[in-house]
């Protein structure tokens, strides 16, 4: 049993002063005043609050050389990407963010980090998986389709959702929309069509996963919000209209506002005409208002910063509480990056809160992030399960 007391502490909803909590076997058995407990180690000036919960990683990915996909046949490319991840895995810990969400490794190798992780084998965050992404059909141009899952019919999607859960996701993540681009009238098309995305979703409601979609516009967020899924991924062209589906249905944000920021500060600086970072440049305005505009209307968000992909690297995932507090304030990018982000990932009361009976997940601060949000860039201490792990 370990107790703690100190000056400040964001319970995962609201900022408590002069608090004290006490911790057993990894869960918090109580919280109280500074002067509940007059024998717990006292954290000084310190800030304390939930381990952060990033619901966009890529834990596989590779933010030097951008490359989720690798050669499928080629054991020793396989072993260097199981390497790869478990080493990711730690630097994410070290973050800051003791509870992710994968959105799509290739092979769906998270799933084995995940499942490594629970049983104590390697360090790192609580892992909720997707398994391998779920993919439009790209014409069947290099005639591996359904090896990587580019989809096209009902059939096809129903099969990849199922095949996820064969290989034991948590959630599935559709890919609607193609990243900065435009075919036909609609600035970033649903690239799936309806009835497709509502199989994949309905094939994961009966087994039990999560679902999530990669959608930047219109058609597709709207769509995917009607047919039920869990979260929209980056949401850059959110209007009113679609700002009220996704209210209606109570269908998360997850805006990973880093992704643009990353891809544009050090994407153009290494490759200053690259196409998709001056693409990503031009609508980080737009994605901004986007994010607002969805948030004040009602609809719920989640903390994600996609980190792992191209110059998105897990020490800076944190950046994305900074962020997200400059569009909304502070407390808002603390609580959508705890309990909030616990309520889309099912984890409400268990992660992201400082409260009896849940984890104890939780991070001690240097500084306090209402003065100075950037301090979550800080080294800091991590407690995973009561114990201090990095
Ligand atoms: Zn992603």
């Amino acid at each position: 049993m370990n107790s703690y007391r100190g000056k400040y502490l964001f319970d995962g909803e609201k900022l408590v002063e002069n608090f004290s909590f006490t911790e057993e076997n990894g869960i918090i058995v109580n919280v109280g005043k500074y002067n509940d407990v007059p024998d717990a180690k006292d954290l000084g000036d310190s800030f304390v609050m939930p381990g952060i919960i990033d619901c966009h990683v890529h834990v596989t990915g590779n933010p030097e050389t951008d490359q989720l996909e690798f050669d499928y046949d080629n054991p020793v490319e396989t072993g260097r990407i199981v390497i790869e991840g478990t080493c990711n895995m730690k630097t994410i810990l070290k973050a800051g963010l003791t509870t992710i969400r994968d959105l799509g490794s290739t092979n769906g190798i998270a799933i084995s980090l995940r499942n490594g992780q629970k049983k104590g084998v390697i360090q790192g965050p609580h892992i909720v998986c997707a398994g391998e992404l779920i993919n439009y059909s790209k014409g069947n141009a290099n005639g591996n389709d359904k090896r990587r899952n580019y989809i096209n019919g009902v059939d096809m999607a129903r099969e990849a959702a199922r095949r996820q859960f064969a290989l034991g996701a948590d959630v599935i993540k559709l890919y609607t929309t193609g990243g900065i681009v435009t075919f036909g009238d609609e600035y970033a098309p649903c690239l799936f069509l309806e009835d497709e995305i509502r199989a994949a979703i309905q094939v994961a409601k009966r087994y039990g996963m999560m679902s999530s979609a990669h959608a930047q516009g219109k058609t597709a967020i709207i769509t995917c919000s009607n047919a039920g899924i869990s979260s929209i991924e980056h949401g850059v062209y959110i209007d009113e209209e679609t700002a009220a589906v996704m209210k209606k249905n109570q269908t998360f944000i997850v805006p990973t506002l880093s992704a643009p920021h990353f891809a544009v500060k050090e994407g153009l600086r290494k490759n200053p005409d690259d196409p998709a970072h001056k693409g990503s440049q031009s609508v980080i305005n737009t994605h901004n208002t986007s994010f607002t505009r969805a948030f004040k209307t009602g609809v719920p968000a989640a903390n994600g910063s996609d980190t792992g992909n191209g110059f998105n690297y897990f020490e800076n995932a944190p950046y994305e509480l900074v962020l997200v507090s400059k569009l909304l304030s502070v407390e808002n990018a603390l609580k959508i990056a705890t309990s909030s982000a616990a309520k889309l990932l099912r984890l409400e009361g268990k992660k992201g809160v400082i409260k009896k009976g849940a984890d104890a997940d939780f991070l001690v601060l240097r500084e306090n992030p209402f003065d100075n949000i950037e301090t979550v860039m800080d080294k800091k201490e991590v407690f995973q399960s009561g114990k201090l792990v990095i």
